[in-house]
């Protein structure tokens, strides 16, 4: 309802209001009121993407079906313009349009309705109202028509409008941005709470588990306190992480004041199981990155996407820097709180060298292009994708390391990645100004004094491999490439480097989910793409012995050097010989050691840069 007594200069709200109305049909039944400008007609649409995922996603597709009203509540044609924007005819002061919105995808970037649960982020849900983007919303949240079941509460940040905490009713939001930056979980969860320099922090965790959340909560704690120590600020009110937990998934996204995750339930800790398990680690990183994201992505912008209307692709050449430095950091944290120890974090620095390395897309793709082509690219991977693109998230996160390094180094340990941080922290974060493209590389000369030039250059616009066995000398850490010795061997520590003969492969990656052999990915310069093999050809036997998932590492692998021997794969329906001579495995897995020989100066350098952030 518009405001009672509202002056004339203050806008009337738009008020939304939300019900989960059908479970069983996946259908959200939306009002909205709103006030007409001088009796024109509305325009309304609905966002074709959501901030923090960059692909196209046309949530207006599921708006199923759509009626409008006037104030007489005579009905209007409305009529759509394009594919996401409706007009309707005003034939006085204020409209009521209702519509209805299918829900059916579990992500942490769209919306989900059943008799368990309801789930929304704003994007999919909310229309907005042209020219009217930063009018006051209010937003009145129902119980299904059909309760399932009396005991559900509201999980979200948007500021509460009268209604009680975690309870039906009315909310608010200052604008249309604001409004469609808080996830909103409606069911039942656990929650907990936890202060972070006294802000009221807390965890929402939805689906069936059996795991320890306050020991989740604990961790968090440190990792949240040892982030906000770095910015020396916590600019929020309350924090929110909105946990679901699943069999399989993952995937996560950052909002300014919370973030929906989702996750394995085999992955929250175990109650009277204390070690850190690969699972829980993972959890960890991610709830770490998207809480960075607070910061760096969230407050600090760039300036493309500052104002953006979401209708098509904002582009820009820095997500090296929103994606990529935020996910060196997402797992730094995690060794800098004291939640993995130093080897731990080693194993994680080494596994995401080794994945950067396994892709050939990095000879071809540079990380500005990977940011700038996000869109048709990285989230519209094929086949061809490791070939043809370097993901801006792994290789981000090296350069991440190579420019924290490279600044101790050079700097004689005065400056880091930290003081850059801070600088953006300052410079752009607390001011709202977006950062141009050429705005972090000028900001880390200023803030270094160093000249950089030739590092970008080389690390963001060019493709050769990063330098980094020196860097890591120089904080008292080897680094070696071999070959792999298994199909799930990632690379990780090792306390000495031992010589090792690499294995025969084919150069392709097989499809996990099927039992035959199956190629996913053919690798450029691997020994089956120069033959002839193709992603998507079903290997049948490999000199004449029947070759299947399990097997196939060891039937190459037995192949004398310098052989070739056929190979009977299905492409389609049509059965082919192939002539394969297997190459000797790419050195595309990487070894950290703590080199036992290092100098103190360079241990006194890890510690400074594992060890908790300088801060106030
Ligand atoms: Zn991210």
């Amino acid at each position: 309802m518009p405001t009672p007594g509202a002056s004339s200069t203050a806008p009337v709200p738009i008020h939304y209001r939300i019900r989960p109305e059908d479970p069983a049909a996946h259908l959200f039944k939306v009002e909205l009121r709103v006030e007409t400008v001088a009796r024109t007609a509305l325009t309304l649409d609905l966002p074709a993407w959501i901030p923090g995922s960059y692909l196209i996603r046309d949530f207006a597709k599921h708006i199923v079906r759509l009626e409008a009203r006037g104030d007489r509540d005579q009905a209007l044609a409305a009529r759509k313009l394009d594919k996401q924007t409706w007009e309707i005819p005003s034939e006085g002061d204020r409209l009521t349009i209702g519509y209805w919105v299918y829900a059916w995808e579990l992500s942490a970037r769209a919306a989900h309705l059943d008799a368990t649960h309801a789930y929304f982020n704003g994007p999919s849900l909310f229309l907005r109202v042209k020219g009217q983007e930063n009018t006051p919303c209010r937003v009145e949240i129902l119980p299904p028509t059909e309760m399932p079941a009396s005991d559900w509460r509201i999980a979200t940040t948007l500021p509460r409008e009268g209604a009680e905490p975690f309870g039906f009713g009315t909310y608010r939001a200052e604008c249309y941005e604001q409004l469609i930056d808080h996830p909103v979980q409606i069911g039942r969860f656990d929650l907990i709470e936890f202060p972070v320099r006294g802000v009221p922090h807390r965890i929402a965790i939805s689906g069936r588990h059996r795991g320890d959340g306050e020991r989740l909560a604990r961790d968090l704690a440190r990792i949240c306190t040892a982030q906000a120590n770095l910015f020396g600020a916590l600019p929020l009110d309350q924090y929110l992480f909105l946990l679901t937990v699943l069999g399989e998934g993952y995937g996560g996204l950052e909002h300014r004041d919370s973030t929906s995750l989702i996750a394995r339930r085999d992955d929250l800790p175990q109650p009277g199981k204390p070690e850190v398990t690969e699972g829980y680690r993972r959890l960890l990183g991610l709830c770490s990155h998207e809480y960075f994201h607070l910061w760096n992505v969230k407050r600090i912008r760039p300036a493309v996407f500052v104002g953006t209307d979401l209708t098509h692709e904002a582009h820009t050449r820095l997500l090296w820097v929103f994606e990529g430095i935020t996910s060196y950091y997402d797992d730094l944290f995690l060794v800098r709180s004291g939640c993995i120890d130093e080897r731990s974090y080693l194993e994680l620095l080494a596994q995401g060298i080794t994945r950067v390395l396994r892709t050939p897309g990095r000879n071809l793709q540079c990380l500005a292009d990977a940011s700038f082509d996000a869109w048709i690219k990285f989230y519209k991977p094929d086949e061809n994708a490791p070939n043809a693109i370097v993901s801006y998230y792994a290789k981000g996160a090296l350069v991440a390391l190579a420019l924290d390094l490279t600044l101790r180094q050079r700097t004689g340990q005065r400056c880091s990645l930290d003081e850059v941080m801070r600088a953006l922290w300052v410079t752009y974060g607390q001011t709202g100004r977006g950062v141009p493209e050429d705005g972090v590389e000028t900001l880390v000369e200023a803030v270094s004094g160093l000249d950089l030039d030739e590092f970008f250059s080389q690390a963001i616009r060019g493709t050769a491999d990063l330098d980094l066995p020196p860097l890591l000398a120089d904080v008292g850490i080897g680094l070696r490439l071999r070959s792999a010795t298994s199909a799930t061997d990632q690379g990780g520590v090792v306390d000495r480097f031992a010589p090792l003969n690499p294995r025969k492969t084919l150069g392709v990656r097989l499809d996990e989910a099927q039992a035959e052999a199956v190629i996913a990915n053919a690798f450029s310069g691997g020994a089956a793409m120069r033959a002839g093999l193709s992603a998507g050809d079903h290997i049948l036997a490999i000199d004449h012995i029947r070759a299947t998932r399990a097997n196939l590492d060891t039937l190459v692998d037995a192949i004398p050097a310098g052989a070739s021997v056929p190979v009977h794969v299905f492409r389609r329906d049509e059965l082919m010989v192939i002539a394969v001579t297997p190459a000797p495995a790419p050195l595309d897995t990487c070894d950290l050691c703590l080199l036992p020989d290092a100098p103190p100066a360079a241990q006194d350098h890890r510690r400074a840069w594992l060890g908790p952030p300088a801060g106030d």
